[in-house]
């Protein structure tokens, strides 16, 4: 089996225990390229070591693709959907398939999560849960796809029968984070397929193990060479060819706002369709009247699970004047409490931050709050080892050997800082407050982002108001964070273009094509004869 259970300084992926991925590692380096049905290593031989961020271990060595392997990812692609080896299979069978590949996760979910515990430094138990969401969202997409059968339209008109059918886009580049690696993957891979799409997957570079297995599992499972294919490496690179092939139709993105801008003008050259998840600074509104302990124990949760490195993150806590001491008290007292460890801490509640570059990011992120004014109430910096036996420690990771950070609560926050308006991603809430409900709106809707967002309150009537006035994508009440695969997710504003999940998760992955069918063809006298 694919184990990375053994956390040593060593490799842990044993090419010779290895089922899932047989072939992939190989005596003369790592093959990880799934390209037209064969694992193959990159043309120029470069490869990427990839560590754990919660202690520097090696979890493996893949290939790292240059924009040729790419090329080819895309051909192999190309040529399967022209041969119409997987549109052509009925959509129920599509649907079957899909059903197969989330029984199959199901059967190997312990090695998908701690495959990608070891990739993110996510607890291992958290992962667990991330791949419940990734089966359900197989499940969900193998079951549309078997009561998708198009529409039929009335014409008007007792000799026409007229019919909408749908037929997929064609090649699909499909690119995603490292945040939630698989969870994204699926939520692209799984609609795509539904839809009888060929498809290139490029995950992040940091995290591509569950990638990996899942085209393994889809070989497994039956389904045609060169339909699914995919590339590990850099998105500069090995990316870049997705957005710019005239040879892929469709690009879908999750990721940053300014990579997402890249790829909008590389697609517009081509006139591709483009779906693009991007960021948020989602804002979590808490009136006075809200049940408390339950708005501080969600705001937290809001904030700081997966150490804030999730996009609907409810990093911008909006607090009515009336209660804020005593929420902001509440609340750190908290945070200050939250344990950090590595993926087999069991004592440990959130994770490391993905990589050095970020952890520095999110420190910048904080000093510049700092220095605009704002006050850090609690973390504001990197764990050091002091701190694994201390408050935000569980006595058994060693936090200096990784990238944590302490959660952080800004307060004293206004509209004019950055931190109010910049997306962090990592564990850090700015504080703002607010006196009516009008403001409370305005505040919530004073972002450039459009994600998600909270209002907690017992007035139904305001919540109802509210959630109905705020731009986003998403809005909980009297929650934060649970979302749905029957329920449509993406963002408003610059937090992206199109949904996915749900119907509309589907429909971003195919054409819709009008069929008008005569069937009493006569001579129209339309010009003279
Ligand atoms: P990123 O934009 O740096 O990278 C995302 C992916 O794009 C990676 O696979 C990367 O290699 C690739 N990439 C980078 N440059 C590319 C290029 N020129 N061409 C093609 N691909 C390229 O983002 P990230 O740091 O990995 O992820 C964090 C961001 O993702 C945050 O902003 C977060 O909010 C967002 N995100 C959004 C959602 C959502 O559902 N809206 C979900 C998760 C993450």
């Amino acid at each position: 089996m694919f184990d990375v259970a053994t956390r040593s300084s060593e490799p842990v992926f044993d090419p010779t225990t290895c089922t899932l991925l047989d072939g992939v590692h190989g005596a003369e380096g790592p093959a990880s390229l799934f390209i037209g049905g064969q694992w193959q290593p990159a043309a120029d031989g470069q490869t990427r070591t990839i560590s754990c961020p919660a202690d520097g271990c090696v979890v493996g060595t893949v290939s790292e693709a240059s924009d040729e392997d790419t090329e080819r990812a895309i051909a192999a692609a190309r040529a399967s959907f022209d041969a119409q080896v997987w549109s052509q299979v009925p959509a129920v069978e599509r649907g079957k398939l899909l059903l197969r590949v989330a029984a199959a996760i199901s059967d190997n979910k312990d090695t998908f999560a701690r495959a990608e515990a070891a990739d993110t430094g996510k607890r291992v138990s958290e992962a667990e849960a991330d791949m419940d969401d990734i089966i359900s969202s197989f499940e969900y997409f193998g079951t549309l796809a078997q009561h998708d059968a198009g529409r039929v339209v009335d014409p008007g008109d007792e000799n026409v029968r007229s019919r909408v059918d749908v037929e997929p886009i064609g090649v699909c580049g499909l690119i995603t984070p490292w945040n939630y690696p698989l969870l994204q993957v699926a939520w692209k891979v799984a609609p795509a397929l539904a839809a009888g799409n060929s498809f290139v997957l490029k995950p992040a570079e940091l995290t591509p193990h569950t990638a990996m297995l899942l085209m393994a599992v889809l070989r497994e499972q039956g389904l045609p060479d060169g339909v699914a294919n995919l590339v590990t490496g850099a998105g500069a690179t090995c990316g870049n060819p997705l957005s710019q092939s005239p040879d892929v139709d469709m690009v879908s993105f999750t990721g940053g706002l300014q990579t997402g801008k890249l790829i909008a003008r590389n697609a517009a050259e081509t006139i591709k369709n483009i779906a693009l998840e991007l960021g948020g600074k989602n804002p979590n509104v808490i009136f006075a009247d809200a049940d408390f302990d339950a708005a501080v124990d969600n705001a937290l949760n809001g904030a700081f699970v997966h150490s804030g490195q999730v996009c609907s993150a409810g990093a911008r806590i909006i607090v009515e004047e009336s209660i804020a001491e005593r929420f902001i008290e509440a609340l750190v007292s908290r945070a200050c409490a939250i344990k950090l460890g590595g993926p087999r801490d069991e004592a440990a509640e959130t994770g490391a931050l993905i990589s050095e570059d970020h952890l520095n990011k999110v420190a910048a992120y904080v000093d510049r709050a700092k220095e605009q004014g704002a006050t850090i109430a609690c973390g504001g910096r990197r764990a050091t080892a002091e701190d694994s036996s201390a408050g935000n420690g569980t006595g058994e990771t060693n936090l200096a050997e990784g990238y944590f950070y302490l959660p952080t609560i800004i307060s004293g926050c206004d509209q004019s800082m950055d931190c109010v308006h910049d997306e962090g991603f990592g564990p850090v809430a700015t504080i703002e407050t607010f006196s009516t409900e009008e403001e409370a709106i305005r505040i919530a809707n004073d972002t450039t982002y459009g994600l998600a967002g909270a209002v907690w309150t017992s007035n139904a009537g305001r919540a109802e108001r509210v959630a109905r006035g705020m731009r986003h994508g998403t809005i909980w009440i009297n929650d934060f964070h649970p979302y749905l695969p029957q329920a449509e997710w993406g963002g408003m504003k610059q937090s992206g273009i199109g949904r996915e999940l749900g119907p509309t998760g589907l429909e971003e992955y195919q054409e819709k094509k009008h069929v008008y069918h005569n069937i009493a063809p006569a001579v129209t006298n339309w010009f003279a004869q």
